[in-house]
């Protein structure tokens, strides 16, 4: 759908009390914010706004995948935080340059973030794995 012809409609919505469904047109009934009929509805058009991924957008989301996943099996400590070697990590399948974010502390420590999963690497082949607060 031409990008016009969305704001037209998302104005339109905005301004009558009846809204309709982004993606069918079809009235929308129930709370005054849903922009959609239904959950196809919504996916459909999700779908179609996303950009498709490339390979080698796909290779990378699942490296950040599986880093994610391997974090979540070493943070099972309630501290949130566990130390453990990069040897390790790795034979679990972790791969040390794909990472979502990173974080500095005023000491200089850079953490490594996977989403919600980081780790900070310490002497001796080792790293503290943790899970960020109030995840
Ligand atoms: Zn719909």
């Amino acid at each position: 759908m031409a990008a016009s012809k969305l704001l037209q409609k998302m104005i339109m919505n905005a301004m009558n009390e009846t809204k309709v469904c982004l993606t069918c047109n079809k009235p929308i009934r129930g709370r005054t914010d849903k922009r959609f009929c239904d959950d196809q509805c919504r996916s459909t058009y999700h779908n179609q706004t996303r950009p498709p991924l490339s390979d080698f957008a796909r290779a990378v989301n699942r490296h950040l995948q599986k880093n994610r996943a391997v974090l979540m099996q070493l943070v099972t400590d309630p501290s949130g935080r566990a130390v453990v070697t990069k040897a390790k990590m790795e034979d679990m399948g972790f791969a040390f340059h794909y990472h979502t974010h990173t974080y500095t502390n005023k000491k200089g420590n850079t953490y490594f973030y996977t989403y919600e999963y980081g780790w900070l690497e310490l002497p001796q082949g080792k790293c503290l794995v943790l899970k960020r607060e109030g995840t």
